[in-house]
């Protein structure tokens, strides 16, 4: 494993044994999506709160493998109080890069930057995106469950 390797594999174990904005609220102005990866046993709810064209809030519950989990967790903080479009253009970038598609590279990432290997992996790449993929349901607007 080189040093690069090895650091995100730290920021990946940080945000799963320590995850941010984890716990959903019983709050009905969030947008609310869940979704299951049956190949690995993931299962993801994301909260999104918007107001004034921008993500006033996420929060996530779920239970998985370390992907999946520290994802929730990486995207939480990563995509709070930005606006809307802003948000939704970094998950589009993130989602690409994890798939092995181009994406525009001066997008800032952050710990998100860490999955990035997961493209040589394709089973892991649903577990990678299903936590970006709710979040992007939740922007769409319709409130379902
Ligand atoms: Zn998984």
């Amino acid at each position: 494993m080189n040093r690069m390797e090895n650091l995100y594999r730290q920021i990946i174990m940080e945000h799963y044994k320590n995850p941010r904005n984890k716990g959903l609220v019983d709050d009905e102005r969030y947008n609310k999506s869940h979704i299951r990866n049956p190949s690995c046993g993931d299962d993801v709810t994301i909260q999104t709160l918007v107001e004034g064209g921008e993500v006033k809030d996420i929060r996530h519950e779920g239970s998985g493998c370390s992907i999946c989990c520290s994802s929730a967790s990486v995207l939480s903080a990563l995509l709070k109080r930005r606006p809307v479009e802003e948000a939704q253009y970094i998950s589009t970038q993130y989602v690409n890069m994890v798939s092995g598609q181009s994406y525009d590279t001066d997008v800032e990432l952050e710990d998100a930057e860490a999955y990035q290997g997961v493209k040589q992996f394709p089973a892991r790449i649903k577990c990678a995106t299903i936590a970006w993929q709710a979040f992007e349901d939740t922007l769409g607007g319709d409130d379902d469950e």
